[in-house]
């Protein structure tokens, strides 16, 4: 961390092509509230996004948006009756607080209430600025305390890994089947991870570059399929679609077998999309959504602790914040990159 005379560094996007490290004061916890000391901060598709767009979907950036929700670090400071952290302790964060009031939030669902707030998100005005800053202030429960031995770095990815456990979770029990991955972005590296965990039996991936194919093999892929190779010959119980695009929607949808099911985790672009919606229909396939996660930060931990999760192959690259301008191109090259962390210790502030 790096915070001089009560000022601080933060990632700062603007509008589409403008991204700013600059200087804000460091954020004092109120009651119940948590300062975080960060040091790693994963870029995800949707820093991404904001960056080059900025926008994600119909989310415009209206204001200046710290970026950043993928994050871990160290206690800093504790706001008024905050008993369960102490300053120093590695945490990591959970960067949504639904409204705990709606259908969706009573009936055991909040990563689906349509009133949550999301870290680093624009879909709100004002925006949730993120944490891609040297201090975050976050509510008390919000703060994941890490498991003892569990490095930051690794916990950078457990909300990214948290995504993924969701979308397994929605196969029910994935112990020995045969399940197809479309896109071997971090999310479905991830969900490869996930799919070991859980004991699938085969774990086919597919992608359009061989670099990102290399890493799901290193994860525990059982077979990898470059797409301009072909993907007619592709089977599976069950489809995990990780690419965003209705082309991998339709290598789902053509892949699983009769009465199949397919979850759909990856943001297609904005609008309709073109899909083989038919073959729902005539095979009785089921599909169902997988957005963000609830409470599987746990999980992801324990898997992580006991060595069932991995995920080092999935971080590809840490680049420290002053070099904020290399940073982002690599995390936007799936054939330089795979995950890349932005790295707040040191540099200047
Ligand atoms: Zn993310
Ligand atoms: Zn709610």
């Amino acid at each position: 961390m790096a915070v001089l005379d009560g000022t601080m560094r933060a990632v700062v996007v603007h509008g589409a092509g403008d991204l700013r490290l600059e200087h804000r004061d460091v954020p004092a916890p109120g009651p119940g509230e948590v300062a975080i000391a960060v040091r790693y901060g994963g870029i995800c598709g949707s820093d991404l996004h904001y960056w080059r767009h900025g926008a994600v979907g119909e989310f415009r950036v209206r204001e200046p948006l710290v970026l950043g929700h993928e994050v871990a670090g160290t206690v800093h400071a504790l706001g008024d009756g905050v008993e369960s952290v102490t300053v120093g302790a590695p945490v990591t964060v959970h960067p949504a607080t639904p409204c705990g009031a709606c259908r969706q939030c009573l009936g055991g669902r909040p990563n689906i209430c349509p009133n949550a707030r999301y870290l680093g998100s624009a879909a709100r005005f004002p925006h949730v600025q993120g944490g891609f800053a040297d201090v975050l202030v976050v509510r008390e429960d919000q703060v994941i305390a890490l498991p003892a031995g569990l490095d930051l770095r690794r916990a950078a990815v457990v909300e990214p890994a948290s995504v993924a456990w969701h979308a397994v979770r929605q196969l029910g029990d994935a112990r020995d089947s045969r399940v197809l991955v479309t896109g071997a972005g971090p999310i479905g590296c991830l969900v490869v991870s996930a799919l070991r965990a859980a004991g699938a039996a085969e774990i086919v991936v597919t992608d359009v570059h061989p670099e990102p194919l290399a890493v799901a093999a290193a994860l525990g892929a059982t077979r990898t399929v470059l797409v301009g190779d072909g993907t007619d010959d592709l089977t599976a119980d069950a489809a995990i679609e990780s690419s965003g695009s209705p082309a991998g929607f339709n290598t789902c949808l053509r892949a699983v077998d009769r009465g199949g099911l397919v979850v759909g985790l990856g943001l297609l672009p904005p609008g309709d999309s073109p899909i083989a919606a038919n073959l729902i229909v005539t095979r009785e396939l089921r599909v169902v959504g997988s957005f963000r996660f609830d409470r599987e930060p746990g999980d992801v931990l324990a898997a992580l602790s006991d060595g069932r999760l991995a995920v080092d192959p999935v971080i590809t690259q840490v680049v420290p914040l002053d070099a904020l301008g290399d940073a982002f191109p690599l995390a936007g090259d799936p054939t330089r990159s795979c995950k890349v962390l932005l790295d707040f210790a040191g540099g200047t502030p």
